[in-house]
């Protein structure tokens, strides 16, 4: 790696397992194994005493301790109401997300003999901004620069394209990993990575798969045993419960049927699983991803893809063959398994790998064409080609990277936004309703504007409350949306009602919003960045940082 070239890791964030990569001197993404040697660590956080444990000590701990344990946490992530007590501290999920991205950093730098100081975090699909927010701070908490929050698919597909395709394939990434599922159309091109559109759903993953086995075995110790006792409510049992419910579906992955041992007060009760039993137990879960993937086909038609040419399926609860099997049957295409575990870390490391190459082109084609770096039209169209040609060859010379991989640099990643963004307004029927001004799946960057009017005489000020919403419709009933943040215009008097005020919204390629509001008479403008309230901030950021200096990872 050249000296001036910063190197900029890849780290995928996971529900359930986390894990990082890096691109390594031939151009290759690698992913770091663990201390415990391990390629995925389990993003699992045990608070031990003065440190903090993460990955598979502390998911084994999880038995013993049940209340110094937090599993899931990205769940949490952006919600205000999340905390975790533990030695009368309160720590959020953006906090605890930190331990689980120093940790696979840590192990990472003693790896390879080098400091992890610059990264790309993945976060699904249809994070809104609070969670987008949330995920970059953790980043922060643990003192990293991230170098931009990337959604996972977007970061299989680069992994996919970069080792499978050279020609241009639209294709399906279907990620079902251990909390969350991501269906997402994406347009492959050698110039561009496109995504089409994107859907999902939050909160359906392998953990529920896990959920209805352990379901089935409290009904088995109940009908084995005689008695109708709710022995999830003993915490030790609930554990050790999520513990071999895990690794029972694990092992049906690769056998028909499986012993599993419930021991609870006392008893111990065998139970044999056999893999049809889990997969009718489990049928309705799959048929979900199922109508999710056929809403998301009705989306992309609507943008003028009718057909796809690969499934790619990627997150580990892919590994179990009924959902490859769901896939071909509903689908009639042979899936093509991608790198489960690997792929999304891959594909971010590749993007930061990207992101660096293109930094340092930015600045060689500055030095050439005696601009700053500032200056250079970075879409690479106003550049001279011959400018970029040298710049290329020059740092393929001093780097070591072949002039192809340089140039992989330059493909131009879109992406669109899984949420619409409007504002809550009083429609003709005097009912309170949220009207979109940016709509989901539109690609990002985006600007949009719209036109609102006051509703009285002498309105003093305009308060301005910004929702997200899944839906695509232009009015949204506002149980369907979720309130992000709020800004105020303040108004002179004596304005007449119905005086118009311009709303423009435009939303980053990261998913970060800018409302600006705009009272046109006398052209009064508010900018405002949305304030995320439900993301860790002010004080208890600066704490949270502050504890997480004097913290050990382990
Ligand atoms: P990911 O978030 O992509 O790392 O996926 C993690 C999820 O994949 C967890 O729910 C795991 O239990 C599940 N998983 C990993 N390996 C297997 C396997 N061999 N069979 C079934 N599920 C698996």
């Amino acid at each position: 790696m050249a000296e001036n070239m910063k190197r900029v890791f890849g780290i995928d964030l996971g529900t359930t397992y986390s894990s990082i990569a890096y691109v390594d001197e031939f151009g290759k993404a690698v992913v770091l194994p663990n201390a415990e040697n391990e390629r995925v660590t389990p993003s699992v956080v045990f608070f031990d005493g003065g440190s903090i444990v993460v990955g598979d000590v502390a998911k084994e701990s999880a038995k013993l301790y049940p209340n110094e344990v937090v599993s899931f946490v990205k769940r949490s992530m952006g919600e205000p109401n999340f905390v975790f007590e533990y030695d009368k501290k309160a720590y959020r999920a953006e906090e605890i997300s930190s331990f689980i991205l120093r940790k696979v950093a840590q192990d990472a730098e003693a790896k390879i003999g080098e400091k992890v100081t610059d990264v790309v975090i993945t976060c699904p699909a249809y994070f809104g901004i609070n969670e987008r927010e949330a995920t970059r701070i953790a980043g922060e908490i643990a003192g990293f620069n991230v170098r931009q929050i990337i959604n996972e698919p977007t970061a299989a597909a680069i992994a996919y394209g970069a080792a499978e395709t050279h020609e241009s394939r639209v294709v399906l990434v279907y990620d079902l990993g251990g909390g969350t599922f991501d269906i997402t159309m994406i347009d492959i091109q050698p110039e561009a990575i496109q995504v089409i559109c994107t859907g999902g759903d939050h909160n359906l993953g392998g953990k529920d798969w896990d959920d209805r086995i352990v379901n089935y075995l409290v009904e088995e110790f109940q009908r084995v045993t005689g008695g109708n006792e709710d022995i999830l409510e003993d915490a030790d049992t609930w554990q050790d419960l999520q513990l071999s419910a895990e690794k029972a579906k694990k092992i049906l992955s690769q056998r028909e049927k499986v012993p599993i041992s419930i021991t609870h007060g006392g008893e111990r009760v065998k139970v044999e699983l056999a893999r049809s039993k889990f997969e009718d137990i489990t049928r309705d879960l799959l048929e979900r991803t199922v109508s999710l993937t056929n809403g998301i086909l009705e989306d992309a038609r609507k943008k003028g893809y009718s057909t796809f040419d690969d499934i790619i399926l990627v997150g580990g609860s892919t590994r179990m063959p009924q959902v490859g099997e769901k896939i071909r049957k509903a689908f009639k295409m042979e899936p093509r398994v991608f790198d489960p575990d690997e792929a999304v870390a891959k594909g971010a490391a590749i993007f930061g790998w990207k992101l660096s190459i293109n930094d340092e082109l930015v600045k060689r084609v500055a030095a050439r064409t005696n601009k700053s770096v500032e200056e250079v039209d970075t879409n690479w169209t106003e550049v001279a080609k011959e400018d970029v040609d040298a710049a290329t060859r020059e740092m393929a010379r001093d780097t070591g990277y072949t002039v192809p991989a340089v140039e992989s640099s330059l493909v131009k990643i879109k992406d669109v936004t899984s949420k619409s963004f409007g504002v809550m307004v009083t429609n003709a029927d005097n009912e309170e309703m949220v009207f979109n001004i940016i709509q989901r799946n539109s690609p990002v960057p985006v600007n949009a504007r719209d036109t609102f009017y006051t509703a009285v005489e002498n309105q003093k000020m305009v308060l301005i409350r910004i929702h997200e919403s899944e839906t695509s419709d232009e009015w949204v009933p506002p149980v369907n949306a979720v309130e992000i943040g709020t800004a105020v215009l303040h108004l002179p008097g004596g304005l007449p009602s119905e005086t118009p005020v311009d709303l423009s919204f435009s939303l980053n390629r990261e998913g970060r919003l800018k409302v600006t509001a705009t009272e046109s008479s006398e052209s009064r403008a508010v900018h405002v960045t949305i304030e995320t309230t439900s993301v860790i901030g002010g004080r208890d950021l600066a704490e949270a940082k502050a504890r997480s200096q004097q913290l050990k990872v382990h």
